[in-house]
Order: structure tokens, then sequence, then C-alpha cells
């Protein structure tokens, strides 16, 4: 069996597996000290945002509306689209940039304060388990009604959880039909709603802490992204070690003791940790932070708390557990100023003003065009005007207004060219999109002796929209003689 501290760590590959290779189920007895009190202030703010944010609105748009079908993304008011790579680009480097600086200066605080993982685990799903199990560490609450009463209370819990998180897709009044209408009426709709319950069901009620040491890639990174000064949530074995049983210190410190490190018997010096395994007990992910900085420490400082409340007991100055980072503990000076918390605000200040720049430049409408399919890629025809050819092009016009907006097409600085818009001018509803099939005319004589000629089509909406577009035509080679037929 491995004694030390080392040991243990070197003999335990993950925290919630047995020796034997099945599952270690976790009950961690909650303490409930300061840092405790503080997360269920945040994590009920935020439940509370989690739940109200797909109710309001801004803009007339939701404030965040992730709407797959539609392919928009609502945000603080602005619509995107699949189609603004650039902003997204920036957006996505701009959130990885965040996190690599966050975790740079305050390690995984977003783990233990924020992540809904975390937050409704640990102040939603535990807190029922603990209403019909009783406290962990304590005697079982027993009766046979308790166990399908408390997997209806987490299904009830699920089950509105899922219309939170499905709200953020499907938005709060499609959700509203769903939920009054008979299922019959959009079994896709209902599908989903149970999918997702179930998937919040296993996850809550089985997988557990497994979600985030095994499936969330983040702690993984923390390696990479924490170093000697980041903010970490940590053991300090300067002040703890030799850790042993308090009656052992008392014993050995002659004369009072109310300094951190006692003297024993033999001369050694006993440290404040008295091996009473709180803070193992209280963890959620089942490690004993003793070890050392370990990927499964989702920072949720309740071991900080466990151990505070221990030292109160035994008349020791809190903090053996407490924030620090990895050069402090080890006896130096934590240094804030280092390398990546310059570099990473750096690229982060670039980031944000290349997105503030790409939003206050963003056109009213976006315009694609691009070749109609099938049939010749030119053709003759005899207009008034005399013999021209014609192509079909399809223009695609994306409103990105909140108003419906019409939008006519024209020919720009070809003389005698034309346009032939069979349906007319598109009227578009905010944030809709619409192609519109034409055929741009053009003189033969206009294509020259290559056969090109590039051409500017200029869309205008009743809004003030005004927009140049080019677009290369071929067609046939001018020899000086009209086409013949
Ligand atoms: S709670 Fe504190 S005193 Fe108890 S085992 Fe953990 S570190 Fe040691
Ligand atoms: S070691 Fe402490 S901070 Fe880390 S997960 Fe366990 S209880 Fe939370």
């Amino acid at each position: 069996m491995p004694t030390t501290g080392v040991e243990q760590a070197k003999s335990s590959v993950l925290s919630t597996l047995n020796p034997d290779g099945s599952r270690k189920w976790l009950r961690p007895r909650p303490s409930r000290g300061h840092f405790y009190r503080w997360r269920r202030a945040v994590a009920y703010l935020l439940i509370a945002l989690f739940t109200l944010i797909p109710y309001i609105n801004l803009n007339g748009r939701p404030l965040i509306l992730i709407d797959l079908p539609e392919r928009q993304f609502s945000l603080f008011g602005s619509v995107f689209f699949p189609t603004d790579t650039v902003l997204l680009a920036l957006a996505v480097v701009s959130f990885f940039v965040g996190i690599f600086l966050s975790t740079a200066l305050s390690g995984r605080v977003w783990c233990g304060w924020a992540c809904p993982q975390t937050v409704y685990m640990e102040f939603l799903v535990r807190p029922i388990e603990r209403l019909f199990d009783g406290e962990p560490g304590r005697k079982t609450r027993t009766g046979a009604w308790r166990r399908p009463a408390k997997y209806l209370a987490y299904f009830i819990a699920c089950f509105f959880l899922a219309h939170t998180f499905l709200s953020y897709f499907v938005g709060v009044d499609k959700l509203r039909t769903w939920i009054i209408h008979s299922p019959a009426e959009h079994p896709v709709g209902f599908f989903v709603v149970m999918f997702t319950t179930g998937l919040m069901m296993f996850d809550f009620c089985f997988f557990r802490e497994q979600t985030c040491l095994v499936a969330c890639p983040y702690g993984r990174f923390q390696s990479v992204l924490l170093d000697r000064n980041s903010l970490i949530v940590s053991y300090d074995p300067t002040r703890g070690e030799p850790r042993g049983k308090q009656k052992r210190a008392r014993k050995a410190a002659e004369g009072g003791d109310d300094v951190p490190l006692t003297v024993l018997a033999d001369g050694a010096k006993q440290g404040d940790c008295i091996d009473c395994r709180k803070c193992v007990t209280t963890c959620p992910t089942g490690i004993d932070i003793r070890n050392g900085l370990q990927m499964e420490c989702v920072h949720c400082t309740q071991c900080i708390d466990a151990c505070d409340d221990v030292m109160d007991m035994i008349g020791k100055p809190r903090g053996l557990i407490r924030y620090s980072s990895q050069a402090a503990i080890e006896g130096g000076k934590r240094q804030l100023i280092r390398p990546r918390v310059i570099i990473y605000p750096l690229i982060l200040a670039i980031m944000l003003t290349g997105l503030v720049v790409v939003l206050a430049t963003k056109d009213l409408a976006e315009i694609t065009v691009i070749r109609a399919r099938g049939g010749l890629p030119f053709f003759p025809v005899h207009a008034e005007q005399g013999e021209l050819i014609g192509t079909r092009v399809k223009v695609s016009v994306r409103n990105r207004t909140p108003e419906t907006v019409g939008y006519s097409i024209g020919l720009v600085g070809v003389g005698g060219g034309s346009i032939n818009q069979a349906e007319g001018p598109m009227q578009i509803e905010p944030y809709g999109l619409e192609t519109s099939e034409i055929v741009i005319l053009v003189p033969p004589a206009e294509y020259g002796s290559v056969g090109r000629r590039e051409v500017t089509l200029r869309v205008e909406g009743s809004d003030g929209f005004s927009k140049d577009v080019t677009y290369g035509l071929l067609g046939p080679a001018w020899t000086g003689k009209p086409a013949e037929d």
C-alpha cells in the first residue's frame, strides 16, 4: 500500500476508479464555508441569468439565439450569419485567447465558479440528492419511496433545464408552441426535448464528475495554460507537512503552541495538516489536493472551506489550502507581470479592435452573384436595340436590417446593355435571404476579341443601400460581325 502522498499519486490512475477497475461513486460532503457561500450566490445568479436570457429582447431580437434551422445567430441585438467568416474567425480567436489569459491569471476559475456543469451539479442536483438521501457521511435515509421520488425530482429539474437549453437554439416562442400543443403536432420538437432531457439525466445522474475528468478538454490543457504564477487552489506542504494527528502535535508542543509548526518529541517538526482527510471527502472529483496540482482539480474551493474549518477547530491560522500560485507556495513571490500576460492581452486587443472595425463597417445587405446552373453559358437574344448576348446569373441578397427592404438590380457602364429580371424587384423580410435569377444582356462588341467582359451590377435598396458588384461574363469573341443564330 502506498503510504506517502507521492506514492499515492503515482498509484492513482483516476480518482474515481477503484483498484479493481470499478467506478468509485463519489458523494462529497459539502463544506459550507466562506467560499461556498460566495459560490452559491454566484451560482444562483447565473442560474437566474441562464433561465432569463432567452426571454430578454434587444432591437426586437432575443439577446442570444443560435438559430440553427435559419442559420442565424443573434447576439445582443445584432444578427450574424455563417457567411460572416471574418467576424466568426475574430470572435473564435478572441474567445480562445480570452480563455488562455483568464487561465494564466486566475487558473480554472471558470470551472469552479461559472461552468454550467459545476453550477447545476453542485447547486441543483446535489442538493436534490441530499434532500432525499441525507447528508453524505451521515446515516443514509431509508424508505422505498425515496429513490423513485429522487429520480422524479431529477427528471423535473432536467426537463426544465432541457427547455432552458433549447430556448437558446429555437427561441422561446417556438418552445412555447411545443409545450402547449400535443407532441403529435411537433414530433421532431418533442423528440429533441426528450432527447436533451435524457442527455441531462445521463450527465447529472450517472456521468457526473466524469464530464470534467474525461469529457471536457479544458482540464487537459491546463498544464500548458497555467504557469508557476497562475492563481490555483493549492495545499501548502511547507506548512502542512509532516502531516499527523493533532493529538501527537499537541502532546509534543511544550509550553503552548500558536505557531504553524510544532516540534515533536523526537525533534522533528509537526505540520499543521492533521490528516483528517476532510479536504478529500469534500472534493467533488475525489482527489487529494495534498498531492499537488492535478488535472482533475476544478478549483471549486471546497477543500479550502473544509480545511479552514479544521484550522479553526484546532486553533491554527486558516489558509493551509488556499488560492495561491506554485511560485508562492514554494516560497517565492508570485509575479503578476510575465510574458504571457502581456502577449495575450495584446493579441486580444488586436482581435477585439478588428471585431469592432468589421462590425462598424458591416453592409446593410450582403450580395452574392453566381452563374445560374444548366443551359448554355451565354445565348444570343434579339432585342429592340439589336443583337445582344444574354447570360443567366443568380443574385442572392441577404437583408441585414430589422426592416423589410425592396432591392432592385441594374447594369452599370455597359452602353446598350440591360438586365432582364422576370420576377421584378425583391422584397426581403428582416434578416431574410432571397435569390433572384436575372439575365444580363450585353452587346456582342463588348466582349472584344478575347470573348470576356467584366460587368458591374448595382444593387439598390429602398433603405438607401447601394452596392456595386463586379461579375465576369464569358461570350463570343467579337470579330466585327454580328453572331449568327
Ligand atoms: S483538511 Fe486540512 S488538515 Fe485535514 S487533511 Fe486536508 S489539508 Fe490536512
Ligand atoms: S482539490 Fe479542492 S478545489 Fe480541486 S476539485 Fe477538489 S475540492 Fe475542488
